[in-house]
Parts: C-alpha cells; sequence; structure tokens
C-alpha cells in the first residue's frame, strides 16, 4: 500500500486562491471575442468571468477533497498514526468547510448568472459581476483557516511510513546497538528501504524476504522499540502501538555480550515492558552476538527467557549463526496467515475470472 496521503495536493492560501482564480477570468475574458451588439457582448464577457473563477476554484477545492481521504476510512494501521499527528475532528471538519464552498459557489455562480442573463444594461452587469467577485472571495476568506489547516496537516502526513499492509510483518525490537538493523539486512537480503515514521527522526528501517513464492516483511524500528515504554509521552506511545496492526510477530533481540552498552539487567526490563505492552503476539527471542559474548552470561539470559515460557534461539548476525533457524520459526508462525491471505487471493482472482466468462 502507498502512503494514502501521497496525492494530497498543496493547498493553496485563501489569497492565492483568489488571485488565481480572478487573474483566469481576466484572461479568459481578454481572449475572449464576443458577438452581438454592446449589450450581448458586455452579457458573454461578465458570465465568461463569473464561470471562469467558479470553475478554477471548484476545481481546486474539488481536487483536494478527492485526493484527500477520510481518516475513518483508512486502514487502523494509519488511522492511529494519522491521529497522532493532526486532530481527526478539525481534519474532517476543514474538509466539510472545503465542500461547503464548492457548493456555495456554484449556487452563486447559477444565481449572478441568471441575473446577468436577465440584466440589460451593461454597467449593471458590471456591478454585478464585481458583486460576484465580493460574494465569493467572502466564502474563500471564510475557509482560510481551514485552508491553512489542511496545508499544515498534509505537510505532516504526507511523511507517514510506506509500507505492505497486506504482508505478513515481523518487527524487530532490542535496545540499540543490539543488532536489529545488522539481523534485518541478512535475513531480507536487500538494502531494506527508509521509511518515514512519526516521533522518530530516524525512519523504520523495511526489508522483505520470500520463501516458497510467498513473501514477509521485516520491519526494524530504531527510537521506537528500544526503550522503554513508560518513559514515552501520550502520543509516542501511539505511534509504537499503531505497530501493533503491523506486527504478526516480534522478534526481540538480547544482545549477551553487552557491547551494545546495556547491561543485561536494562535489556531484560525492556524486554518485560514490550513483552507485557505486546503479549497477545507471537514473540521469537534471540540471543545475538553469540560469537563474541561469554557463555555465562548466555545461559543467564536463556534462563530468564525460558521462566517466561519461550525457548530463546542463539544466533549471530554477523557470521550467519543461527539464521535458517530464526528464519524457520518465523516462517512457522508467520505461515497460517500467509496460506490464509494466499488463499483469499486466489479466491477473489477466480471469482473476477468466473465473472468475466
Ligand atoms: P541496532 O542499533 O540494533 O540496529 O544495531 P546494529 O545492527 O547497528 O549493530 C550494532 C553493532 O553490532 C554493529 O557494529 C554490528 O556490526 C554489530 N553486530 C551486530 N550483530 C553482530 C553479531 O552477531 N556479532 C558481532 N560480533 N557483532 C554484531
Amino acid at each position: 500500500m502507498k502512503n494514502p496521503f501521497e496525492k494530497m495536493p498543496t493547498v493553496l492560501t485563501a489569497d492565492e486562491i483568489i488571485d488565481k482564480a480572478f487573474r483566469r477570468a481576466e484572461k479568459a475574458a481578454s481572449a475572449l471575442t464576443p458577438k452581438g451588439g454592446p449589450r450581448a457582448k458586455a452579457r458573454q464577457r461578465e458570465e465568461l468571468r463569473i464561470r471562469t473563477i467558479s470553475n478554477v476554484i471548484r476545481d481546486n477545492l474539488r481536487k483536494l477533497l478527492d485526493r484527500t481521504p477520510g481518516v475513518s476510512e483508512l486502514p487502523p494501521f494509519y488511522r492511529e498514526l494519522v491521529d497522532t499527528l493532526v486532530d481527526r475532528d478539525q481534519f474532517h471538519r476543514s474538509l466539510a468547510h472545503v465542500n461547503w464552498a464548492i457548493k456555495t459557489i456554484r449556487n452563486l455562480e447559477q444565481r449572478y448568472v441568471e441575473k446577468i442573463r436577465y440584466s440589460r444594461d451593461p454597467d449593471e452587469m458590471s456591478r454585478l459581476r464585481r458583486q460576484f467577485y465580493g460574494r465569493v472571495a467572502d466564502v474563500i476568506r471564510d475557509i482560510a483557516d481551514d485552508l491553512e489547516y489542511l496545508n499544515q496537516a498534509r505537510n505532516v502526513l504526507k511523511d507517514l511510513p510506506v509500507v505492505d499492509l497486506n504482508l505478513p510483518t515481523v518487527v524487530i525490537a532490542g535496545h540499540p546497538n543490539v543488532g536489529k538493523s545488522t539481523l534485518l539486512r541478512v535475513l531480507t537480503n536487500a538494502r531494506p528501504e527508509v521509511a518515514s515514521y512519526p516521533f522518530t527522526t530516524k525512519g523504520i528501517n523495511v526489508g522483505q524476504f520470500e520463501e516458497h513464492y510467498l513473501k514477509y516483511q521485516v520491519i526494524d524500528t530504531p527510537g521506537l522499540l528500544d526503550r522503554p515504554l513508560s518513559e514515552r509521552n501520550e502520543v509516542e506511545r501511539q505511534a509504537i502501538l499503531a505497530l501493533k496492526h503491523l506486527g504478526k510477530v516480534i522478534v526481540y533481540i538480547f544482545d549477551p555480550s553487552e557491547y551494545c552498552g546495556y547491561p543485561i539487567e536494562e535489556q531484560t526490563h525492556l524486554f518485560e515492558e514490550i513483552y507485557a505492552e505486546f503479549g497477545e503476539f507471537p514473540f521469537i527471542v534471540v540471543l545475538n552476538k553469540v560469537d563474541i559474548a561469554d557463555e555465562e552470561k548466555i545461559k543467564a539470559v536463556e534462563e530468564f527467557v525460558r521462566a517466561k515460557g519461550l525457548e530463546p534461539l542463539r544466533i549471530s548476525a554477523l557470521n550467519g549463526e543461527g539464521l535458517d533457524e530464526l528464519k524457520e520459526r518465523v516462517i512457522e508462525l508467520v505461515k497460517p496467515m500467509v496460506e490464509e491471505q494466499a488463499r483469499r487471493i486466489m479466491e477473489r482472482e477466480l471469482r473476477k475470472y468466473r465473472d468475466e466468462l
């Protein structure tokens, strides 16, 4: 899936919209070669100005509405992230005001064109047209704040992460420097893409791997699942919890060598927090850097993990040890979901095929 706000256009300010429309109206009027007597000519010119203004403004606003998805219709992952970034009520209210402006301008256009058609006096026609200009400018200024808000929202929302919501996803967690990004790289055999993510300057790393024609997605979340949730503010927490809509399996990494700079007690503490928060997901716990870690420390961590009812796995993201087994475990856990997904796609295709027959 793409960023749902990818197509949202830059939102012009009220003044920019008015300027643009008025300029286009003048241009259209001066390019026109009206026919008939002075009255008919004036009528054609004023009508053209009015129609042009209305069209330019309505097209612009309509495009904004058409290309901006409603937050409530988004998949839960994006919905939750958007809620951390913009006020959903305000966002929808602003869109509703834009819709109101489109309708109001359309009504004004019809009313004023009609008045001009009934008028017999070119001066009056020009007065009516100016009156129309004034009314339209008022309508646009009425929604000036909404336009500004939508533009601010757009600037934030266009940076939402682009992840494939249809792929079963493995989320990697653990302290900084335990080897998360190294593991992602070796698991996915590809250069992971960096997707921006609210409240982390580093973004998230997204990679994929394929096994028996089925695709899996792996996400590393620098700055997100690498320090205690209890230290986070409300909004950061929500950005983290949005990950629940992506992750199907959590791979938690310990670094028993402690080269990461976090002693084992701190690592077990972070694990407890993340395990409690994401408890509904299957966890795979790996002990990384076994190539350089002390056996004693490895055993201590293993004991801690087993006491949680989990079977830890020794790996070295650097020299490849244990990686095949890790992949197997991931696939074992995720496969039922992938197969279900594949079945749905196949059924959909079959249905399409039958409908075409
Ligand atoms: P992240 O912050 O959790 O993403 O950690 P990185 O993947 O950046 O790894 C931090 C450091 O640990 C890097 O210098 C890696 O080369 C090193 N590292 C990662 N995995 C291993 C491993 O299995 N063995 C050893 N010896 N070093 C590793």
